[in-house]
């Protein structure tokens, strides 16, 4: 049995209240440039102009509103939407969603080649401006490569049903075999219960195959483990059960022994229809792995910058996981982008920029430590694109903007929200201020103004989980654009027809205008970034004042205020005051009054309903139901 879906409204991480945000007059922003030259204090919301346009476009964003001048990111998105090729882009889609990909397999090599090939023929490479080379790491385990597997219930009357099988790289099934599954050739009597498992039998199960489950398996001499396990984010927002038929994939610890396979809850069902008929059912299993090299390796192309050149602002996006959203899209994205970019510079559409345009390809997490450790330029910032391009009508993912870790990554008030990930630690020295959330919810804004203002974006606080954490630790400004959520997500649902060219395409321009703003700040962006820092200085303010947390208000007002700093030697070409490089003094007090405050709720709870928690893990809500 499965948990009731809910109706997609009350579990989405959706805020209610769409800001109308009203572009603001050129002659006050000079005014405010200058004011904010001579005077290290914030203006106050009030003293800012706000301009009561009729004609004001309507921009949804879910989130604080920003100001509206031409200038900041908009100076890019035009010129980047209309040269992005949606066609091209696509392609690139489709190339990877037939090869499952895993790192350092021939697959993930061939999506390497085949992006390193596009970068060549648009010039990467072919002048000491435009540099293009790969960089080769060791695993700490061999390329784990697919090539066939099969599950099938034996029928009584002889003869066996498929339940799912695979032997192409593109055939739907493909990852019903978690990475670095071994080879196996087992028939086995069926099990529903560790309790229930005696030796030679295969454990069939709602719950993960974490590696506990596993070990405990294995000691009591079971023939396999098989796992029906989704998430609850997997559930169909639409109600019409197409999760039952979704796979989830997963991974194993490398060098397991045991036979492991992934199947849907639908076949699940199947084995218990057919234990309750006939009072046992039996499985067959066969699987075949091979193993290769232990190297895998990183693409790296660079648009070699002027000034500051020596500076790099970063795009990562990982090609090694199966999905088509997640995240073929992410890394077909930045292609494309990083092709926009170079044809724009080279035909001085837009100005060769300050600072140095890297874009990296590779395995999560390993390329942007590839790139930290084997990089001799600053990284100035970074810009993290992952699940870029799901169709909002398909997956029910909607577009997320994840900010540095703020204020708001410890205390999260409404109307800021976390998605269905949930969470994360936030270590208090992270708390550096920094402007890229801004930078990047600018450049949302202004794509949904270049399509007609009704692409509908959204934002949380950080969470965690992929590349950025590694850009986040090393000290590096970072902001993550990605969707959720999605429930197709990490499950063989997750294909080419998810995906939908033009989220593509406003997700990607959005994520390049952020770092092309970020390389080659102006001046004339000063204004526009500080009012739309203004503008999350009040709402987060007064959001920690209805709460009456006045540690919030202060540790927010005490982040703006850094904010204004990096912002001033952003734009105006200064050194950041070392002062100005610190985490912020109030982080501590802000962990301590979250966890009180946290306490508090959790002593409330209890209270109402004096039951004990039954856990509500994201990851395995859909299993708890299983009645393991
Ligand atoms: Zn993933």
């Amino acid at each position: 049995m499965i948990r009731p879906p809910r109706p997609f409204g009350e579990r989405s991480v959706l805020g209610s209240d769409v800001r109308v945000v009203r572009p603001l007059l050129g002659a006050c922003a000079l005014a405010l440039v200058a004011a904010c030259n001579s005077s290290p204090g914030l203006p106050e919301p009030e003293d800012l102009p706000g301009a009561a346009d009729e004609q004001a476009a309507r921009i949804a964003h879910h989130g604080p509103a920003v100001d509206l001048q031409e200038s900041g990111t908009q100076r890019f998105v035009g010129k980047a939407y209309d040269r992005f090729d949606v066609a091209r882009a696509m392609e690139t889609v489709a190339f990877m969603d037939e090869r499952v990909r895993t790192p350092g397999s021939p697959q993930y090599d061939e999506v390497l080649d085949r992006v390193a090939a596009d970068l060549e023929a648009a010039g990467f490479g072919s002048h000491a401006r435009f540099e293009l080379e790969f960089h080769e790491s060791t695993m700490d385990a061999p390329a784990w490569i697919p090539r066939r597997a099969r599950v099938a219930l034996a029928l009584e009357e002889g003869g066996e049903r498929v339940l799912h099988e695979f032997s192409r790289s593109a055939d739907v099934d493909r990852v019903m075999l978690p990475r670095n599954a071994p080879s196996c050739d087992v028939r086995a009597k069926v099990a529903f219960s560790l309790d229930e498992l005696h030796e030679g039998e295969v454990l069939v199960t709602r719950t993960s195959l974490r590696p506990d489950l596993v070990q405990r398996a294995q000691r009591k001499g079971a023939a396999a483990v098989v796992s029906a396990a989704l998430a609850g984010y997997n559930e169909d927002f639409r109600g019409d059960g197409r999760h039952l038929d979704a796979i989830q994939y997963r991974e194993v610890a490398p060098g397991t022994s045991m036979p492991v396979m992934q199947i849907s809850p639908r076949s699940f069902e199947r084995i218990e229809a057919e234990t309750l008929a006939r009072g046992e059912a039996t499985l067959v299993l066969e699987a075949d792995v091979e193993l290769g090299e232990r190297r895998v390796r990183t693409l790296v192309a660079a648009i070699v910058g002027g000034d500051r050149r020596d500076e790099a602002v970063v795009f990562f996006s990982h090609v090694q996981e199966p999905g088509a959203s997640d995240n073929a899209s992410g890394a077909a994205g930045q292609l494309e982008s990083a092709i926009v970019a170079i044809d724009a510079i080279r035909t001085g559409a837009i100005e060769h920029p300050a600072r140095t345009l890297v874009f990296v390809w590779g395995m999560e997490f390993e390329e942007s430590e590839v790139w930290l450790e084997r990089t001799e330029r600053e990284p100035f910032a970074a810009v993290n694109a992952v699940m870029v391009g799901n169709s909002r009508e398909n997956t029910g993912a909607v577009p997320l903007l994840e900010r540095y870790p703020d204020p708001g990554a410890v205390a999260t008030l409404a109307p800021d929200k976390h998605t269905l990930w949930g969470a994360g630690d936030v270590e208090l020295d992270w708390l550096v201020p920094n402007g890229v959330s801004v930078v990047a919810r600018c450049a949302l804004v202004d794509v949904s103004r270049h399509v007609g203002g009704d692409w509908e974006t959204y934002e949380n606080p950080w969470e965690g989980g992929t590349d950025h954490d590694n850009l986040i630790k090393a000290g590096v400004p970072v902001v993550l654009f990605w969707h959720f959520p999605d429930f197709t997500f990490h499950t063989s649902l997750d294909r080419y027809e998810m995906v939908d060219g033009e989220e593509l395409r406003r997700m990607s321009v959005a994520a390049l205008a952020t770092g092309l703003a970020l390389s080659d700040p102006r001046p004339m962006d000063l204004d526009r970034y500080l009012r739309s820092m203004a503008e999350e200085r009040r709402v987060r303010v007064e959001a920690a004042e209805e709460a009456e947390r006045p540690i919030v208000a202060e540790a927010w007002r005490e982040w703006c205020l850094g904010v204004q700093h990096w912002f001033r030697a952003l734009c105006l070409s200064i050194e950041l005051e070392p002062s100005a490089a610190l985490p912020i003094s109030a982080g501590e007090e802000l962990q301590d009054s979250q966890f009180a405050a946290e306490d508090e709720a959790a002593e409330e709870a209890m209270e109402e309903d004096g039951e004990a928690d039954e856990g509500d893990d994201a990851e395995d809500a859909v299993d708890a139901s299983s009645g393991e």
